[in-house]
């Protein structure tokens, strides 16, 4: 036993209320040595296994969530804040993970290259104890999206939540137990990323990380994956434009272009906060988008109809509220008094493209509308950013939509929509926004090593 001292427990709190909701002991370094030598004696088996009952294993653990799906969005309000009807979605999605990735158990292949004298193949080995390091803002399927494949591909999970959400990464774990999913494959250590999250990070028992957060953390985790050669799979922040041509059908594009910075109040690393507007229409879109915004639902996360709930903690409620100074042009929504962490929808106009709010990632349900000249330019201003996850345009010219689509430097695209997250789709950034791709057709293979192996047939 070291002499460590047991860090401060994690105290969750109800965003909407501000009332404690639990409180949480927080895993110190030795317990995650601990997780470590039992997640690596449980991914030998787990490997050994045939893929079929593995394969019916994530089936089962994918229905048992199914099962579950309510409690889970229950808990997901309560820790953080979500929509109830966001947070259904978000359980459902990690039983979709589940299920696509047990769907992949038997089919991931090695090749069969041809060379003389004998035969040449690939085996897609699994990498042993995956990391995971999770973020707030979408605690369940950003969980599942290192989980899910990570399992399928014969690797041991250990999930370390963000400080401020861990009771739904806790309740999978149970329910995976339930499902009969091994015990200790996958394991759940709530923790600080100071200490917990840093000593997955150095443990050379810890295959690869996972990291989904800042590109702070991002940046400091990378640099020390680097020093063991540790794989990572980075997905970070972002600044992502809305580029409206005036050529667009405005009255959609002005309707969709709220939820598209507003959902999950704005805490969405794809969130459309940098809304692009053809000088042309510039004055007719924000005549269109201003009863938009006003009308807004925010309130209650329980409440059916509620299209905004609150920030997650004060800390984040000040960190939006300075970006948001006094002597910025704002047009604002509704949101609640009284206790709880709420900020209103909010849209600054006349700003410069390079103020810090409309060059740096507020996180908050704030968005920037700069207008511009022509194509060039709206792509000149869509690149004029470190980060590249996600973007949207809005034209009827389809030859443009292509154009602009190659053109910006963002990993995921959408035209004519805001959509940019499927699970059977690949997901990650450009640029600052993050390193490798979630997600989409080959979601197992990035939990792999290639191992290539030439039989002589000749000896
Ligand atoms: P954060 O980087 O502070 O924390 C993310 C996770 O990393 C938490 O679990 C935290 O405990 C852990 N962590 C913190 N310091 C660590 C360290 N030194 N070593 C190891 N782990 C550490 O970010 P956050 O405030 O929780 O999340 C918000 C940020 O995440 C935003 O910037 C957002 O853009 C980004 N994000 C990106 C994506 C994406 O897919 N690209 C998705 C969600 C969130």
């Amino acid at each position: 036993m070291s002499d460590e001292l047991a860090p401060l427990p994690l105290e969750v709190l109800n965003p909407a209320t501000e009332e404690t909701v639990a409180i949480v002991p927080a895993a110190t370094r030795d317990d995650v040595d601990a997780a470590v030598a039992r997640a690596a004696a449980a991914q030998r088996g787990w490997a050994a296994a045939a893929p079929a009952d593995r394969a019916r294993l994530l089936r089962r653990f994918a229905a048992v969530v199914d099962g579950h799906t309510e409690e889970l969005a229950q808990l997901e309000v309560r820790e953080a804040g979500h929509t109830i009807g966001n947070a259904r979605w978000e359980a459902g999605n990690v039983r979709d993970l589940l299920e696509f990735a047990a769907g992949g158990v038997e089919r991931l292949s090695g090749r069969q290259i041809p060379v003389a004298g004998g035969i040449d193949v690939t085996f897609l080995e699994p990498l042993g104890v995956i990391g995971v390091i999770a973020p707030w803002n979408f605690p369940m399927p950003i969980a599942a999206w290192g989980l899910a494949p990570a399992l399928a591909a014969g690797n041991a999970v250990i999930l370390k939540p963000a400080e401020t959400t861990p009771l739904t990464a806790l309740r999978l774990a149970e329910l995976a137990l339930e499902a009969g999913i091994p015990e200790h494959l996958f394991q759940v250590l709530p923790g600080h990323g100071a200490v917990a999250g840093d000593a997955l990070v150095e443990h050379p028992g810890v295959a690869k990380i996972v990291f989904t957060g800042s590109t702070r953390v991002g940046k400091q985790i990378m640099a020390k994956c680097a020093d063991r050669v540790k794989r990572v799979t980075l997905e970070l922040g972002g600044k992502s434009p809305n580029i409206v041509f005036a050529d667009a059908d405005l009255e959609a594009a002005a309707a969709a272009a709220p939820m598209a910075f507003l959902d999950n109040t704005g805490q969405d690393c794809c969130a459309r906060t940098r809304i692009l507007v053809q000088r042309s229409v510039y004055d007719r879109f924000l005549e269109l988008v201003a009863p938009a915004i006003e009308s807004v639902a925010v309130g209650d996360p329980l409440d059916e109809n509620t299209q905004m709930g609150p920030l997650i903690s004060r800390a984040q409620l000040d960190r939006v509220r300075s970006y948001v100074t006094a002597d910025l042009t704002a047009l604002r929504g509704k949101a609640p008094e009284g206790p709880g962490f709420w900020y209103p929808p909010t849209l600054v106009t006349d700003v410069a493209p390079t103020a810090p709010v409309a060059a740096e990632e507020v996180f908050g349900p704030v968005a920037v509308v700069l207008p511009f000249e022509d194509e060039e330019d709206a792509v000149r201003l869509a690149n004029a950013t470190a980060y590249g996850l996600s973007g949207s345009l809005w034209t009827r010219d389809i030859g443009r939509a292509l154009r602009v689509s190659r053109a910006v430097a963002a990993g995921n695209l959408s035209v004519n929509s805001h959509s940019s997250v499927r699970y059977w789709t690949p997901f990650g950034g450009y640029k600052q926004s993050g390193l490798g791709r979630e997600l989409g057709p080959d979601a197992l293979t990035a939990f792999t090593e290639t191992k290539n192996v030439f039989i002589s047939t000749e000896a």
